[in-house]
């Protein structure tokens, strides 16, 4: 799961979400808040892919959810906001098994995979509607759009008829796993749901959500991270776990060698075991220093976290990730 886009919005009300949609929560911002800086994976994966997609994603468009934000602000709060088919599929899929494993933990009815597939299909057909006529604009932290709607990309009936299959394909694929069934045993021994977390590594406050933390029989913890896509390359993942490790560690008190992480492909329906180890660890620690740095150095004003657009550099023009970028509106290359 990543973390980042809505980092602090998701802090402010998390407590607030309800606990057996098997709706993925989307939540909305309070307009008080501080835009502080913290680093996440996904931030960091963000800054080294495009600085300025990071200004409109952390800086840009803070402020963009309240009613007398300005216009620029507003659309790249919007923008901020789409998601794409692929991406879509794998938050429906992510939202089925968090909130049936919540509903385990706290042991409420738990749906039959029937029930959660009928209810994944009927949300997923809402999505899309809600997507195609604009009415998700009316509360864009809450709703889903897409960016294929956004952008008026021609999206033939079958692809979305593909992705509604394919949720479903991927919903029973939980259902038939292993792991997710042993899950469905020992709900109670679930550390980490989805959680977003804060915690200190060196002088930087990082925040993670990991999909399940589960202890083991042996006082260990096995950390599982379900995958809906194609493309997960190895050194992002390694990465990923590292802060996975720190966080287990640190805050969940899990000894060193007593972490096992397990990638669970709903779409292929395979699993892998990486190993969490404290050179893992170690390496993590070292790769978010370097990472916070290099954010903090591009600040006008590092105490107030203040970024100025035009040290936020574009991508040389013609770019191949402009082509898929959220903010191309925004940044006048929607047509490149
Ligand atoms: S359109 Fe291209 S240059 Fe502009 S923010 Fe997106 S990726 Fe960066």
């Amino acid at each position: 799961m990543q973390v980042g886009e809505d980092d602090v919005q998701r802090t402010a009300s998390n407590q607030a979400a309800p606990r057996h949609s098997l709706r993925r929560v989307k939540l909305e911002a309070v307009p008080d808040l501080q835009n502080e800086f913290t680093w996440s994976h996904s931030r960091a994966r963000c800054f080294s892919q495009c600085p300025r997609a990071y200004w409109f994603t952390y800086y840009g468009s803070w402020g963009g959810w309240s009613d007398d934000a300005a216009a620029e602000v507003r659309d790249a709060y919007v923008q901020k906001k789409l998601t794409t088919i692929p991406m879509w599929t794998g938050t429906v899929v992510h939202g089925v098994a968090e909130a049936v494993l919540r509903a385990a933990r706290t042991e409420a009815w738990v749906p039959g995979v029937d029930e959660a597939v009928g209810r994944a299909r009927e949300g997923a057909s809402r999505d899309i509607a809600g997507s195609a006529n604009g009415s998700w604009l009316r509360r864009p932290a809450k709703r889903t759009g897409f960016a294929e709607h956004y952008y008026s990309q021609a999206v033939e009936n079958s692809r979305w008829d593909a992705a509604i299959d394919e949720i479903e394909r991927q919903v029973r694929s939980l259902y038939d796993n292993k792991y997710f069934r042993r899950l469905l045993q020992v709900p109670q021994r679930i550390r980490e749901l989805e959680d977003l977390r804060r915690f200190r590594v060196g002088d930087t406050d990082v925040y993670v959500v990991i999909d399940v933390a589960v202890e083991d029989d042996r006082g260990g913890l096995v950390i599982i991270d379900w995958k809906t896509g194609d493309n997960h390359d190895d050194d992002n993942i390694a990465a990923q776990l590292g802060i996975y490790g720190l966080y287990s560690v640190r805050e969940l008190g899990v000894a060193e060698d007593a972490i096992t992480a397990m990638h669970v492909n709903l779409r292929h329906g395979t699993a892998t075991r990486h190993a969490v180890d404290s050179a893992a660890m170690a390496k993590a620690a070292s790769a978010v220093a370097e990472s916070a740095a290099a954010m903090r150095a591009k600040l006008r004003d590092v105490g107030n976290n203040i970024a100025d657009k035009d040290d936020f550099q574009v991508l040389p023009p013609g770019a191949e990730a402009c082509r898929r970028c959220n903010f191309r509106r925004s940044c006048a290359r929607e047509n490149c």
